[in-house]
């Protein structure tokens, strides 16, 4: 290796390999389009649009699909087929990577900037496991009977958990198996790790991090396609 120095080599051994895992199984039924991950905003899938932003940060880019559905045009990358749920997806993922770091990250959020991903997988390595997320910026209530006005819930030290999730794949895979043996569902990465005494970093995420989940969602995400540069690869 002429020219390369033993710092460089040795820079490059400890540089972690880094998958981004997205599960794209879902059925979509609140949004009612079919397969969420194939829905359309601005000429783009949302699978496309998260995989577009992930891959100049990773060393590979991982998609779980429903079973009997095939890529959309123009995504090239490794697919695996999905399980009956969310937490059954991920572990497929995992389980057909041998990276060091996983990025999870839901295909219904397609709007990744730079720096989110980055942080998150910077944490992932150092922490061991981190997650974007927000502090909460609405007064909470617990509604009365699903109606009225319950009880008011302080939002002081509140944060609404967003992806992309980043994890030692090592871990996340021993909190899956162990999630499983214990018939323990979970909708999150991140709470399994957390629900086993380990530390998960809080990174701030990006209020366009939204999922999109309904009707409403999908016409706040055409108005920000249209004005997100996909060429810039940075959302900032
Ligand atoms: O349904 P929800 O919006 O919570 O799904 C979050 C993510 O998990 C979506 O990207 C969806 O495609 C994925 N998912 C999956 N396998 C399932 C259910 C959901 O990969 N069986």
């Amino acid at each position: 290796m002429e020219g390369v120095t033993g710092q460089e080599v040795a820079e490059q051994n400890s540089k972690p390999k880094i998958a981004a895992l997205i599960p794209a199984a879902g059925s979509g039924t609140r949004l009612g389009r079919g397969p969420k991950a194939f829905v359309e905003v601005g000429g783009l899938s949302l699978l496309a649009r998260s995989v577009a932003c992930l891959r100049p940060y990773v060393d590979e880019v991982l998609v779980a699909l429903p079973a009997g559905l095939f890529l959309p045009d123009g995504v090239q990358v490794r697919a695996v087929e999905g399980g009956d749920t969310r937490q059954a997806s991920v572990l497929a993922l995992l389980r057909a990577t041998d990276a060091d770091v996983v990025l999870i990250h839901d295909a219904a959020r397609p709007f990744l900037p730079a720096r989110v991903i980055r942080e998150v997988a910077d944490a992932a390595w150092d922490v061991g496991a981190a997650t974007a997320a927000l502090p909460v910026a609405d007064t909470l209530v617990q509604a009365k009977e699903n109606t009225d006005w319950g009880t008011l819930t302080p939002r002081e030290g509140l944060w609404a958990v967003q992806t992309p999730q980043g994890f030692r794949r090592a871990s996340l895979l021993a909190a899956h198996e162990s999630a499983n043996s214990e018939g323990h569902a979970a909708t999150d990465d991140a709470g399994l790790i957390a629900r086993l005494g380990q530390r998960v970093a809080l990174i701030p995420g990006d209020a366009r991090l939204f999922k999109v989940t309904t009707p409403g969602d999908l016409a706040l995400a055409e108005a920000v396609a249209a004005v997100w540069d996909l060429t810039a690869v940075s959302g900032e």
